[in-house]
C-alpha cells in the first residue's frame, strides 16, 4: 500500500533500499493493471514522442493554429548555430530550444507528451534529454528517470494539484520543474532525499505563478514558460549536486502551492481574464488571430 507524500515515499527508499526509480516502479506495479514488460514499453513511447516533439521546431517552423506563436524554437537553433550563447553555454539554450519546440508542437495540434500537462509538455522532455545527450546516457537510463519525475508528479496530483485551472501555472510549470529536476538529479548520481530537495526548491521559486493564457489559448505566455522551467529545473539541479538543501521540506511546498493555489482569484487560473490576458497587447493579439484566420496576416 503506498501512501504518496514525500516523507513516506522517502522511508520506502531506505527501508527497501531501493532507489527513487525503483520505489516508483514498485508504486506503477502496485496499481496491478501493468507488468513491468508494460510498463517498459509505455515508457519507450513516451521517449520516442518526447525526442520528437522536442526536435520538430528546431528544424521546421512549426505554427501554432492560431497564428500567435511559431518558429521561436528554430530562431534559437539558428541563434545556437552562429553565436556564442549568453547563458552558459549551448547546453542550456538547446534545452530552452527543445521545451519551445514541444510547447510550439503541442500549439500545432502535434504530438507531445503531456508531462504532466500538454501547457508544460516541454520542460521535462528538454531536461532530461538534453542531460542524456550531454553524459552520453542509454535508454534505460532515460527510462529511470521518468519514472523518478512520475512518482514526483503523483505526490501533486495526490496532495495539490496539476491543473492551471485549479491552482495557477504554479501548478503545471511548477511541477513539470519539480519532476524534471528530480530526475535530472538522479541520472546525476543524486540520493533519493537529493531528488526530494530539488523538487521542493522549484516550486519555491514559482510559488504563486498564475495561470494567464492570452485569448484563452495554450501558447502565450505558456512556450516561453516552459523555457524558463527548463532553466529552473536545470539550475537547480546543479545547485542541489552542489549541496544545496531545501529547508522547507518537499512535503510542506507541496501544501503551499495547494494553498496558494486555492487562494488564487479565479482571474488568475486559466480563465483568460487576468494578467497578461488581460492586457492591451493580448487585445491586439486578438485582433492578430481574425486577420490570420481571414489569411491576411503579415
Ligand atoms: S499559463 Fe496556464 S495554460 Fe499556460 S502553461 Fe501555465 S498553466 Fe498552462
Amino acid at each position: 500500500m503506498f501512501i504518496l507524500t514525500g516523507e513516506e515515499i522517502l522511508k520506502k527508499c531506505y527501508e527497501l533500499n531501493k532507489e527513487l526509480w525503483e520505489v516508483a516502479l514498485m508504486y506503477e506495479l502496485s496499481l496491478g493493471n501493468k507488468t513491468k514488460e508494460m510498463i517498459y514499453k509505455d515508457l519507450d513511447y513516451v521517449i520516442d514522442v518526447m525526442e520528437s516533439s522536442s526536435k520538430r521546431g528546431r528544424e521546421e517552423i512549426v505554427v501554432s493554429l492560431s497564428g500567435l506563436i511559431g518558429g521561436d524554437s528554430k530562431k534559437i537553433q539558428e541563434y545556437l548555430e552562429s553565436n556564442s550563447p549568453l547563458v552558459t553555454d549551448y547546453f542550456l539554450v538547446k534545452a530552452m530550444g527543445r521545451a519551445v519546440s514541444c510547447s510550439e508542437v503541442n500549439a500545432a495540434m502535434g504530438k507531445i507528451v503531456a508531462m504532466p500537462t500538454a501547457g508544460a509538455c516541454g520542460i521535462i522532455p528538454a531536461a532530461i534529454l538534453s542531460v542524456s545527450e550531454k553524459f552520453n546516457f542509454d535508454r534505460e537510463k532515460i527510462r529511470r528517470a521518468l519514472l523518478v519525475a512520475s512518482i514526483i508528479g503523483m505526490i501533486f496530483i495526490e496532495n495539490a494539484t496539476i491543473s492551471g485551472a485549479e491552482g495557477g501555472c504554479q501548478a503545471e510549470c511548477g511541477t513539470a520543474s519539480a519532476m524534471a529536476s528530480a530526475a535530472v538529479v538522479y541520472m546525476m548520481g543524486g540520493d533519493c532525499e537529493a531528488s526530494f530537495h530539488a523538487a521542493a526548491i522549484c516550486i519555491k521559486n514559482v510559488l504563486g505563478l498564475i495561470c494567464d493564457p492570452v485569448l484563452g489559448l495554450v501558447e502565450i505566455p505558456c512556450a516561453k514558460r516552459n523555457a524558463s522551467g527548463v532553466v529552473n529545473a536545470l539550475s537547480v539541479s546543479d545547485l542541489v549536486l552542489a549541496g544545496v538543501r531545501s529547508k522547507i521540506d518537499f512535503d510542506d511546498c507541496v501544501k503551499a502551492l495547494d494553498e496558494v493555489g486555492r487562494d488564487m482569484a479565479k482571474e488568475y487560473r486559466e480563465t483568460a481574464l487576468g494578467g497578461l490576458a488581460k492586457t492591451k497587447s493580448a487585445k491586439r493579439l486578438k485582433q492578430r488571430i481574425k486577420n490570420f484566420n481571414m489569411g491576411t496576416l503579415e
